[in-house]
């Protein structure tokens, strides 16, 4: 075959594969619009999973009657005049490709008025032909219609993934713009039935209880940090909170959104040893940095971006999101817990206890909206008074149980789970061993494990991350294993039934990085090294426990992201036994 020009109306259709990938992404590209024209209310009807029919109206500047045939050419654009402009985009569009791109799948309806103008205008694009433009009377601000898309590239249509799919990636979408500009007031609708609406009144959490309902919303602490020509705002779930993938996890730049793996690995480093193996937080957040120190002309899509500066704004963000989680995540004191007090176990004198206070959660700082007047009882209990992170020094006095150490500190008494807080000992025992040479303890007779082929496999795999970790396994025949050490932490325990437990957890994953992998094994080595509920410990052993604890940098939770200890404050106690509020 000879070289030739293609047609136009192949290379806007090849143009157009790059922008327009399904219908999300004319959503994406028609409210960024409205955006870029300071709307204040953008309404999104859609039909058909978008395939039908997408229309989007808005409040904004609207098209001068003269300028709309242009707007639809390929690189036409009001927002960008000079090549030296490319450096310092403060709009979301700047390419003028997208109604170019969608006027070539889809038939496209445009009509604006421009703000002021006594006129408006249509147009029509099909298929990539404009017809020509007609005066129309219409209200100020723009309303674009799709429809029909791809019907003229049916390999496209064939790649959509089913309407639910589609609709629910409109909705995520959609959601995500709402709470990136809180004070724009969007209304969503498929197939007739209203969705997400938002009020435009600038609060995000009200947004955010739009997106995953009011109870999540209520739990998700505020991020807030300003540093460096940096800012960090937005939400992130406590450790309380998880989910089983990334999916949650939104990043926005500067007014957009985007897919950076380093973004989300710093976030997630900040919540290192915090969330059991294998969670994930949710979070959205928004940075904001001069624009000269990103470049967001890197991706068609524009989904990713590039940093000038890459690991100052990764720092910023690991920092600004631990800085929110260890500020919110407090000892877990009675203050907080008020199911006990209700209980009759304590003895609490009668009072009356306000809804609001029932759903508090250690999170009781935060914004509490929609649940009615305060009474005195709700005003939030003083938080820890303890330096973020850190236990005190404590003082043993006992166990109870056979499963909890009591203990006084200088701020009341407290209560610590034996194994939770053995577990997060040996947990950061192992981590600190790690990249050295893990004590391994040689077994006189190894022991046989025989395994399901699929969990050999997977076993076959991590056979170098156990070797490192102290574990000698070796394959003999086929699905049977030979293990002939193991760490010394587990001595005394059963071999077979510990790299059992090990296979099994290969096996609920998904796809996780090594590193957590790793630290997956170790956390699950150390819940079987720990001592358990129901084992009496001696007074030497109990003192050291509390010493260890001490000593550790997150003694708060363990591995699992469980609580270690409770907290009793001299304050609460008093207003238990009616010495405080009675005077
Ligand atoms: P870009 O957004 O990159 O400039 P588009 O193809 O999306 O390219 O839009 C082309 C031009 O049409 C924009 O630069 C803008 O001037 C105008 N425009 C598009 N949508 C709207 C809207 N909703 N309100 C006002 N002007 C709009
Ligand atoms: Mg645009």
């Amino acid at each position: 075959m000879s070289i030739q020009l293609l047609a136009p109306e192949i290379a806007s259709q090849i143009a157009a594969g790059e922008v327009v990938e399904r219908p999300a992404s004319v959503v994406k590209e028609l409210i960024e619009n409205a955006l870029d024209a300071q709307a204040s209310f953008i309404s999104i009807s859609v039909e058909g999973a978008g395939k039908r029919a997408i229309e989007i109206s808005d409040d904004g500047m609207g098209i001068p009657a003269k300028e709309l045939a242009l707007a639809v050419e390929r690189h036409a654009t009001s927002k960008l005049q000079s090549a030296e402009d490319l450096f310092h985009i403060a709009t979301l569009g700047f390419r003028g490709e997208a109604l170019a791109s969608i006027g070539s799948v889809a038939r496209l309806t445009i009509q604006s008025r421009q703000m002021g103008a006594e006129l408006g205008a249509r147009l029509r694009v099909d298929g990539g032909i404009a017809k020509p433009v007609q005066p129309v009377g219409v209200s100020e601000g723009t309303l674009v219609r799709v429809e029909d898309l791809f019907y003229n590239v049916p390999a496209r249509l064939k790649f959509l993934k089913t309407d639910t799919t589609e609709r629910r990636q409109i909705d995520n979408l959609v959601t995500r713009y709402a709470l990136a500009y809180p004070k724009v007031r969007f209304h969503l609708r498929q197939d007739g039935r209203s969705g997400l609406q938002t009020s435009g009144n600038g609060d995000r959490r009200e947004v955010l209880a739009a997106l995953y309902g009011v109870d999540i919303a209520r739990q998700m602490l505020e991020v807030l940090a300003e540093e460096d020509e940096l800012s960090v705002l937005g939400f992130i779930s406590p450790t309380s909170l998880t989910r089983t993938n990334r999916r949650e996890i939104t990043f926005f730049v500067n007014g957009r959104p985007v897919q950076d793996a380093a973004l989300s690995a710093a976030l997630l480093k900040a919540y290192h040893t915090l969330l059991m193996v294998g969670r994930y937080p949710m979070a959205i957040l928004f940075l904001e940095l001069d624009p000269e120190a990103v470049d967001v002309n890197v991706h068609p899509t524009k989904a990713e971006v590039r940093f000038r500066e890459p690991d100052r704004i990764f720092t910023g963000v690991q920092r600004a999101v631990r800085r929110a989680l260890l500020a919110h995540t407090p000892i877990p004191g009675l203050e907080n817990q008020i199911r006990w007090s209700s209980g009759a176990q304590w003895g609490t004198p009668a009072r009356q206890i306000d809804p609001a206070w029932e759903m508090a959660t250690d999170e009781s700082r935060l914004v509490d909206f929609g649940s009615g007047p305060t009474t005195e009882e709700t005003v939030s209990p003083p938080a820890s008074t303890l330096p973020v992170g850190a236990v005190p020094l404590l003082r043993l006095v006992g166990q109870v149980a056979t499963a909890y150490l009591v203990a006084e500190g200088p701020d009341g008494l407290y209560l610590v789970d034996q194994h939770a807080a053995h577990e997060r000992v040996l947990f950061e025992r192992f981590l600190s061993q790690r990249g050295g040479e893990i004590p391994s303890q040689s077994l006189l007779q190894p022991a046989t494990v025989e395994l399901a082929s699929a969990s050999a496999r997977l076993l076959d795999e991590q056979l170098p991350v156990l070797s490192r970790l102290g574990f000698k396994v070796e394959a003999f025949g086929s699905n049977t294993y030979l293990v002939r050490a193991i760490p010394t932490l587990l001595a005394g325990s059963n071999p077979a039934a510990a790299l059992r437990v090990l296979v099994e957890d290969f096996e609920e994953d998904e796809t996780p990085l090594q590193a957590e992998i790793e630290e997956r094994i170790i956390a699950r080595v150390c819940k079987r090294a720990a001592v358990k509920a129901g084992q009496t410990l001696s007074t030497e052993e109990q003192r050291a426990l509390l010493r260890d604890l001490e000593a550790c940098q997150s003694p708060r939770t363990c591995p699992h992201g469980r609580p270690t200890m409770i907290h009793l404050s001299v304050d609460l106690l008093e207003r238990q036994f009616g010495r405080r509020g009675a005077r």
